[in-house]
């Protein structure tokens, strides 16, 4: 019955096309998320949620009043798609009882455990997965697709519940999905422990994300005439890659996993006269994250000491931080994780994010917010699929996880 439940819901909302683009500076970045935030708060509303609105941002709140002798807790899923691939009319299929053969998408694309080893988990499961022609939505409107379960779930049958503050978000996929955050909102409810509703199998939860920093190195050359170049000429694009020779060779992206951080060069610009480098700097460990920074720095150093003026100028600016070390002061947000799933006798562990998440904005911010899974994978692409038997886990722990 859940299960229906949130294929129906799920089904309707991957109708809207949602997606956001970093390009337009605007706020929602795209007017398109509104209609589905206007959607959700009809839907709130027809939950007997009276009090769902959408702001002018393009974000939906909503608060379900409930036992004051519990911790008030928010839960939040993002309604923006990726800008990496089309959003606008999907055409998913629901496949029952996946028997782990080959699915074709279309002519010339499938979906087979070979190649994606994350589906034989599906096995035995109903899988939502596209044509092949677009991304399929379910990050993160799975996550939504949950919660809104959970509240119908809580409403019809008058389960015991603390106040809930529902928030769902606009433009989560281009960064700025904590940007208008209303902060207030929770400090009225004095709600400070919160989930995102943003991870794939709910087997995992993440509570460990990367520091993160921006790195631009200006290099600066001196150019002159090739035919007059002898021992006057300095290739700002050959001292670049000094530079880039300088940094540790496997700390890059490709080379790395887990708790290992990177230094990745995302884009290369460059003349005679003038070259520059932009870099991301990521690790999960503060320590080593601000050791990385400072070699940034030190190569600085070495190299205008080296040419004798200032060759290279580098230009550091933090991102986000790891809620780790928030977290681990309010760790009862975690807790309540770990008991829910004990309850149901599943195993739930964390994993490090290697990236970022709109919870680790709002945890700086003052609301506690790990992330928990919705069955959605490969995501941001067409062989996103869903996996509705890890959603329908997914409610199961929320529901014991209220109970406390
Ligand atoms: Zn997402």
């Amino acid at each position: 019955m859940e299960k229906e439940q949130i294929i129906k819901r799920f089904l309707k909302y991957v109708s809207f096309d949602t997606q956001s683009n970093e390009y337009t500076h605007t706020h929602p970045s795209t007017l398109k998320q509104k209609d589905l935030g206007k959607y959700l708060v009809n839907e709130l509303k027809d939950l007997g949620i009276d009090n769902a609105y959408m702001d002018e941002y393009g974000y939906v709140y909503a608060t379900l009043h409930g036992d004051k002798s519990l911790k008030p807790l928010g839960l939040i899923a993002h309604m923006d798609t990726s800008p990496d691939a089309s959003g606008k009319d999907i055409k998913p299929t629901v496949v029952d009882n996946y028997d782990g053969s080959t699915i074709k998408l279309n002519d010339h694309m499938e979906l087979n455990t070979n190649q994606f080893d994350c589906l034989t988990k599906s096995i035995g499961h109903t899988i939502i997965h596209t044509d092949g022609s677009t991304l399929l939505g379910a990050d993160d409107k799975a996550g939504i697709a949950v919660i809104m379960t959970l509240l119908d779930d809580i409403i019809s049958n008058n389960l015991n519940h603390p106040t809930l503050l529902i928030t769902f978000t606009p433009d989560e996929e281009i960064g700025e999905g904590a940007d208008n955050f209303n902060y207030d909102y929770y400090k009225n409810e004095n709600c400070i422990l919160a989930y995102t509703l943003d991870g794939g199998s709910p087997d995992y939860y993440n509570y460990e994300n990367f520091n993160a920093c921006k790195a631009v190195v200006k290099v600066i050359g001196k150019s002159i005439h090739p035919g007059d170049a002898y021992h006057n000429m300095i290739n700002s694009q050959t001292v670049a890659m000094k530079f880039h020779n300088m940094l540790p060779s496997n700390m890059i992206p490709e080379e790395t996993k887990g708790y290992e951080g990177f230094n990745h060069l995302t884009s290369i610009n460059g003349t005679c006269e003038e070259t520059t480098l932009e870099y991301i700097i990521r690790n999960h460990d503060i320590n080593k994250f601000n050791n990385q920074k400072e070699l940034f720095k030190n190569i600085e150093k070495e190299m205008n000491n080296e040419y004798g003026y200032n060759i290279i100028n580098v230009t550091l600016t933090d991102q986000y931080q790891n809620m780790k070390e928030l977290i681990n002061e309010h760790f009862e947000v975690i807790d309540l994780i770990n008991k829910a799933n004990k309850a149901l006798n599943l195993t739930c562990v964390p994993e490090p994010i290697r990236g970022g998440t709109d919870g680790a904005r709002l945890t700086y911010g003052g609301i506690y917010t790990p992330n928990l899974g919705n069955g959605c994978h490969n995501c941001h692409g067409p062989y996103e699929y869903m996996d509705v038997d890890e959603a329908c886990q997914m409610l199961h722990v929320l529901k014991e996880l209220i109970k406390e």
